[in-house]
C-alpha cells in the first residue's frame, strides 16, 4: 500500500489553462468572456480555443477553410498563432513560479512540475491559491494544481482538477481518502507515460482505469512494458521513482522549418528561406551555449500534391560552430543541391546536429581556427545578439534575409508583440 505521508516533500503539476488563447485574451482585453481561436502555422487548422469557443462546440484541429464560415457566423475571434508572444508569457509564468517551489522543471511551455514541502498535517490548498492568484494578478491567466506524491499521481490530479468542477482548479490526491473513486475517472489512455500500444494491450487486458492498473499484477506489467512499466505502477501505488528534472537533458538537435505562404518554384526564394532559419537556429543555438558540426537542409511539396517530392543535404563541418556567416555559407551551398525547378515546394528547414556544448569543444587539429579569429566571431556574435535583443530580432541581420520575400507564412490575423516589442506595448485611453 502507499504511504499516506503528509509532512513530507509533494509534487505539483502545474499548468497554464488555454494557454495561448488566454495569452491573447491578457493582452488585448476586448477579447475576455468571447471565443477565441488560434490557428497553427500559415493559418491551417485551429490549435486553441478558449472556453467560449470550446462551448460553441468548435472542434480541435479543424481546417481553417473548413470552419471559416461557421466561426464567422458565431462570431468567434480568430487568431493567427503569435510565438513569440507565447514564449515569452511562458517565460514569465516560469521566472514566477519559480519564487514559490523548491524545486522546478519546466515541462512544456503552460506546464510545471514543481516540488514542494507539504506541511505538516497542513493542506497544500492555500499555498496552491496563493499561487493561481498571483498568475491571475500578473499575466491574466488561470492555471489548475494538481498535486501528487509524485509525477504521475500529480499528472492524474492536474486532469481530476480540471474535469471536477467543484475543484476550483485544485485537486489534492494526497489528502482524499475515497482515492479509488477517484483513480477510477481516469482512463488508462489518460495515464502519463501510457501509449496507443500500451493502452490498448491494457485495455485487451481488461484494464480500464488508473485503480485498475494500479492493482494489476506486478510480473505481468514488467514482462510486457519492462523497468518503465514498473517504475509507473510503482508511483500509481504512491512511490517516488520520477525525480524532478532541474537541468533538463542538452538538445540533440535545433530545427527550424516552415511552410511557405504560397508554394516557391524559384533557387533563390528557396535559398533565402533556408538562409533566413538558418539565421535564426544559429542564434538559438548560442542562446544555448552550443556548436554544430552537420548541418542539414531539407525541402518537400505539398503533402496533397500530384508531383510530390522531398529532398534533405548535409555537410558535416571540420570545426564545430555556431557563426551565423559560417553557417549561412553551407546552407546556400546545400540549398542547390535539394533544388529541383519542377516541383513547387511548400515546406523547407533547416537542422543543426550533433550539438556540443561549446564548454566542453575539442578543436579540430587539421583546420583549427586561429586563437584571434575565434574570440573576433565570437565577440561580433555577441554584439549581434544583444543589439537583437535589445531592439527587435531584426535589428541587425544578413542582406539576404533583407529583400523582399513573398512566399513567408500567412499570418493574417496575428496580434501585436505587445510583450516583445517596445512599439506595440498597448496605448491605455483616459
Ligand atoms: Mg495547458
Amino acid at each position: 500500500m502507499k504511504s499516506k505521508s503528509s509532512s513530507t516533500q509533494s509534487i505539483a503539476l502545474i499548468d497554464a489553462n488555454n494557454f495561448y488563447a488566454s495569452c491573447e485574451q491578457s493582452i488585448n482585453p476586448h477579447l475576455r468572456n468571447k471565443p477565441v481561436v488560434i490557428l497553427s502555422n500559415n493559418d491551417g487548422c485551429v490549435i486553441a480555443r478558449s472556453p467560449e469557443a470550446r462551448a460553441l462546440k468548435i472542434k480541435m484541429g479543424i481546417p481553417y477553410f473548413k470552419a471559416k464560415e461557421r466561426l464567422n457566423r458565431l462570431g468567434v475571434v480568430v487568431l493567427s498563432s503569435n510565438y513569440s508572444l507565447y514564449g515569452d508569457m511562458s517565460k514569465r509564468l516560469m521566472n514566477l513560479l519559480k519564487n514559490y517551489s523548491e524545486e522546478m522543471e519546466i515541462y512544456s511551455i503552460d506546464e510545471a512540475f514543481v516540488s514542494i514541502l507539504r506541511p505538516k498535517d497542513k493542506s497544500l490548498h492555500p499555498w496552491a491559491r496563493k499561487v493561481r492568484c498571483l498568475i491571475y494578478q500578473s499575466l491574466g491567466i488561470t492555471l489548475t494544481i494538481g498535486i501528487g506524491e509524485n509525477k504521475v499521481r500529480a499528472k492524474i490530479a492536474n486532469k481530476l482538477a480540471k474535469n471536477i468542477n467543484s475543484s476550483a482548479g485544485i485537486f489534492d490526491l494526497v489528502r482524499i481518502e475515497n482515492e479509488n473513486d477517484y483513480l477510477r475517472k481516469i482512463s488508462v489512455e489518460n495515464i502519463w507515460g501510457i501509449g496507443k500500444q500500451t493502452s490498448n494491450w491494457l485495455q485487451s487486458k481488461g484494464i480500464k482505469n488508473a485503480k485498475e492498473l494500479r492493482d494489476m499484477d506486478q510480473d505481468e506489467i514488467i514482462k510486457k512494458l519492462g523497468v518503465v512499466g514498473k517504475r509507473l505502477q510503482l508511483e500509481l501505488k504512491g512511490n517516488k521513482c520520477l525525480p524532478i528534472e532541474i537541468n533538463k537533458k542538452p538538445k540533440k538537435e535545433i530545427q527550424v522549418s516552415r511552410s511557405f505562404g504560397k508554394p516557391i518554384t524559384k533557387l533563390e526564394d528557396l535559398t533565402q528561406a533556408l538562409a533566413i532559419y538558418a539565421i535564426k537556429a544559429s542564434a538559438k543555438m548560442r542562446s544555448q551555449n552550443l556548436k554544430s558540426s552537420t548541418i542539414t537542409v531539407f525541402t518537400r511539396t505539398s503533402h496533397y500534391s500530384n508531383n510530390p517530392y522531398q529532398k534533405s543535404a548535409h555537410k558535416k563541418l571540420i570545426n564545430a560552430t555556431n557563426n551565423t556567416s559560417t553557417i549561412l555559407k553551407t546552407v546556400v551551398a546545400l540549398s542547390k543541391e535539394i533544388y529541383s525547378p519542377e516541383y513547387k515546394l511548400s515546406k523547407a528547414g533547416v537542422l543543426m546536429q550533433d550539438l556540443t556544448n561549446c564548454k566542453y569543444l575539442q578543436q579540430s587539429i587539421i583546420n583549427y581556427e586561429s586563437q584571434e579569429d575565434s574570440i573576433k566571431s565570437i565577440s561580433l556574435m555577441k554584439t549581434i545578439d544583444s543589439l537583437n535583443k535589445k531592439f527587435n530580432n531584426k535589428a541587425i541581420t544578413w542582406a539576404i534575409a533583407k529583400k523582399p520575400q513573398d512566399w513567408t507564412m500567412n499570418r493574417n490575423s496575428l496580434s501585436p508583440g505587445s510583450t516583445t516589442d517596445i512599439k506595440k506595448i498597448p496605448n491605455i485611453i483616459v
